[in-house]
């Protein structure tokens, strides 16, 4: 397997040398809008230490991004008032990997409604903007220990 290369489109992002449209930041992970959502929310979540995918991340690391992925996969059910949520996570080209950073997607599902092929549209700045802004809120929910945003009542986004 090819080592890290750390002038992926993602490191740069975590750098802060590319936009990106932020839900999510703590010490360990870093999480933003996918700008060719395959459906509204799509967020990725990365472990901000270098890591290509599954194959040469630390457990710890990999288990920490899962912990942040469940809090955003239950944040984004409500902010996007979705059905059901559609986890992915790709390793290598042949496993279907196209940017070498570690990132688990999150993608909010509506009944009946199908995903948009990858990498089929680039989605617009404002609504990136608007969505992102939506996600954040009810993750800040999460992690004052109340419910999201119009979640019900004892709901919890759990760890971290
Ligand atoms: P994967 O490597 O898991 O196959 O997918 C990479 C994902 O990154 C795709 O869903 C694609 O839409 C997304 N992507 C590619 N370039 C950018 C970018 O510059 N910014 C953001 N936010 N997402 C990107």
């Amino acid at each position: 397997m090819p080592s890290y290369d750390p002038n992926n489109i993602f490191a740069k992002i975590l750098r802060g040398e590319l936009p990106s449209y932020k839900v999510y930041e703590d010490d360990k992970t870093f999480a933003f809008l996918d700008i060719m959502p395959r459906a509204p929310g799509h967020t990725l979540v990365l472990p901000k230490a270098p890591a290509r995918n599954i194959l040469d991340v630390s457990a710890d690391d990999f288990a920490y991004v899962m912990k942040v992925s469940q809090k955003i996969a239950k944040a984004a059910m409500t902010a996007f008032e979705a059905d059901g949520i559609t986890m992915q996570q790709f390793n290598e080209g042949a496993g279907g990997q196209v940017v070498f950073h570690l990132h688990v997607h999150i993608i909010p599902r509506k009944a009946g409604l199908p995903m948009k092929p990858p990498a089929s549209e680039k989605e617009k700045p404002d609504v990136l903007a608007e969505q992102a802004k939506k996600l954040a809120a009810a993750l800040a929910g999460c992690t004052n220990g109340s419910p999201p945003s119009g979640g019900a009542a004892g709901s919890s986004c759990g760890l971290p």
